[in-house]
């Protein structure tokens, strides 16, 4: 019997929620639900300086407006304990009290002196201790995928298993359909504020055509929009696409226009 699929989605309370995360969050919930899985929400907050419990409450808002339910939640900060008996388990400690590993041609540093993780080292210790099996994320983090293997590796042999490394899916890039630059959070375009004119409906199929496609080339003709229930249904007959998008705001409000008369349809 396969293994039961466990997809996650580990936003970081960094800034406010941006469509690259509620594409994430769209595709593992997706493939959670299309797969009979399980769906969890991590909460990646070990970066004190940048996280707040305010942008962590808008985390939580904006998933239960989506309807992306998940099955089971946790915050990073509440597992420190735990990166810290593994870190001394798989690593070795600097002088000043830091933990790292040798990768063989540089130490990665995997628990500061402050007793926090590193990023690549706490997602994938919580990767391995919650039985994650697919990952879907940006291309931007396809060179976190090799140091992550060698840690869940490390993990593995310290703690005599032989859990498999999740399998990684790579969505490509957002760009701006006009500029065709990057859209980013860090400049702070694409938050999900910015489109609060449109319905959730029409919001969430224009994000799953930014990383998914039906493998029928006739798909989008005969299901322009589509609810919730019947994206888990058609989900395992696409491909998430790792080619970067361009992201065309005329495109969601055709697809706003398109709800609001499905609404009034069904109203009559
Ligand atoms: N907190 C990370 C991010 O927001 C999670 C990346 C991952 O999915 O491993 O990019």
């Amino acid at each position: 019997m396969n293994k039961k699929v466990i997809t996650r989605v580990a936003p970081s309370p960094s800034g406010f929620f941006h469509i690259g995360t509620l594409r994430t969050a769209l595709l593992n919930y997706l493939y959670a639900r299309a797969n009979d899985g399980k769906f969890i929400l991590r909460i990646d907050d070990t970066d004190q300086k940048r996280g707040s419990e305010e942008l962590i409450d808008y985390i939580y808002e904006q998933m239960s407006a989506f309807k992306l339910h998940h099955d089971e939640t946790f915050k990073q900060s509440s597992r420190l304990p735990r990166y810290r008996e593994v870190a001394d388990l798989i690593g070795e400690n600097h002088e000043d009290g830091s933990v790292f590993i040798n990768m063989g041609d540089y130490n990665m540093t995997i628990l500061r002196a402050d007793g926090y993780p590193l990023y690549n080292f706490a997602s994938t210790l919580d990767d391995y201790d919650y039985n994650i099996t697919h990952i879907i994320r940006g291309v931007d983090h396809i060179s976190n995928g090799p140091k992550q293997e060698r840690i869940w590796k490390e993990i593995n042999l310290a703690l005599q298993d032989d859990k498999p490394f999740p399998e990684l899916i790579h969505a490509g890039l957002l760009l701006d359909g006009k500029t065709k630059k990057k859209i980013s959070k860090r400049d702070g375009s694409g938050l999900v504020s910015d489109y609060s004119d449109y319905s959730n409906e029409a919001i969430l199929n224009w994000i799953l055509k930014l990383g998914w496609s039906s493998k029928d080339p006739q798909f989008d003709k005969h299901y322009p929009t589509l609810t919730l229930e019947e994206m888990v249904y058609v989900f395992n007959s696409g491909n998430i696409n790792p080619a970067n998008t361009k992201v065309f705001i005329d495109k969601l409000e055709w697809l706003h226009k398109k709800h609001q008369k499905n609404e009034r349809n069904n109203s009559n």
